[in-house]
């Protein structure tokens, strides 16, 4: 359905990393097409990530209601115009979908299941889609899709009886988060992930189905897993060139044309001056932090554990990761990796 509407907007584009609200604009937008099934939409989590994945959605036309523990940003919100409710089940009362982009596994289970969370209406749900973006633990995933499938739809949408959750965590900094370029790995109902897909391409680039639920969040914490070492290998070889003499700005053109290429030299070079717009350019401030990548390195871990094999990089990377946050990075970028283990040295921009 054709919806056409003039609503205020949330620009983030010249935020400061720091704090994501210090600068929001309004500015007025023009029309979308928004299919009735994802009409109304409750975003839960305003954070770097939520903050921005939500704006995208305003921008794309959706009608988007928000909620989050922190008044600050709350209050923010609703000044930029966009409705804000006061507990997670007000948000699933106004909503056909909600989002959740919480930091780990005991938040997405308190919105969820908590007092006046989204299931605080017992089997009764307004919303016939919930989609959790958050990076959380397979089995968590698994659980809240099964306690959901247990649920009747209130206001029946389309052909949904029973409401769906997808996890659906996904791959990109905040500033792919701001770009609306995202990547969406999705586990759950196939169909609801189709019909959802309208949704995730407004605030990403791609979406994949990955298969039955827990299989989106089990991707995710693969993806990174990927990153944590491919960073500390970047970190490490930039560093010994710059040891042997060859510069980090021309070994990263080296591996860029070459086998050694990876995201974290081509995208997001951990060394200061080597590249414009990353974290290791602003002192490794307001990108991916090491106590998130802690946490899904952790994540990692615990789900080999669990399928008993043996990891041993995955262990490493913990380790290294973990003492990033021991001596107080614990906020700075993971890439802040390449100074402290291996005192590697900033560069002048080439520009
Ligand atoms: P964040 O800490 O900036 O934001 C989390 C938000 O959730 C905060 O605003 C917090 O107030 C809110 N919150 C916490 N508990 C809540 C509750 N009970 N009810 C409502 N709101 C609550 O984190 P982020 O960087 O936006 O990351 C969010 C998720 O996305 C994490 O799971 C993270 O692993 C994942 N992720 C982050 C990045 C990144 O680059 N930051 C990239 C990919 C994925």
């Amino acid at each position: 359905m054709a919806i056409c509407r003039f609503r205020a907007l949330i620009s983030l584009s010249k935020c400061k990393f720091s704090s994501p609200f210090q600068s929001f604009r309004i500015r007025r937008f023009s029309s979308s097409q928004v299919p009735s099934l994802l009409e109304n939409v409750g975003f839960i989590g305003l954070g770097n990530m939520g903050s921005r994945m939500a704006n995208n959605l305003i921008k794309a036309g959706y009608r988007v209601s928000v909620y989050d523990v922190n008044s600050d940003v709350m209050r923010m919100f609703s000044q930029m115009g966009v409705t804000t409710k006061k507990t997670p089940y007000e948000v699933a009362e106004a909503s056909d979908v909600v989002i959740t982009m919480l930091p780990s596994s005991a938040h997405v289970i308190d919105v969820y299941t908590g007092p006046n969370g989204l299931l605080h209406g017992g089997k009764l749900l307004r919303p016939w889609l919930l989609i959790d973006s958050s990076t959380i633990d397979p089995q968590t995933s698994i659980n809240l899709s099964a306690t959901v499938a247990n649920c009747i739809v209130k206001e029946k949408k389309g052909d949904w009886e029973n409401p769906v959750k997808l996890d659906a965590p996904v791959s990109g900094s905040v500033i792919a988060a701001e770009a609306g370029t995202l990547t969406f790995m999705v586990g759950g109902s196939e169909e609801a992930f189709l019909s959802a897909k309208p949704l995730f391409l407004s605030m990403g680039k791609s979406a994949i189905y990955c298969g039955r639920a827990g299989s989106g969040s089990a991707a995710k914490i693969c993806n990174n897993l990927a990153m944590a070492v491919s960073m500390l290998g970047v970190s490490e070889a930039l560093a010994l060139g710059q040891s042997l003499g060859v510069s980090a700005s021309t070994l990263t053109k080296i591996l860029n044309c070459s086998s050694g290429r990876c995201w974290s030299s081509d995208t997001y070079n951990p060394v200061p001056g080597v590249m414009e717009g990353v974290p290791s350019s602003r002192d490794y401030c307001g990108g991916f932090a090491s106590k998130l990548m802690i946490k899904d390195l952790n994540l990692a871990a615990e789900s080999a554990k669990e399928v008993g094999c043996k990891y041993p990089l995955t262990s490493q990377a913990q380790e290294m990761y973990t003492e990033l946050c021991r001596v107080g990075h614990e906020t700075k970028d993971f890439s802040c990796a390449f100074r402290h283990f291996y005192a590697g040295k900033d560069e002048p921009l080439d520009k």
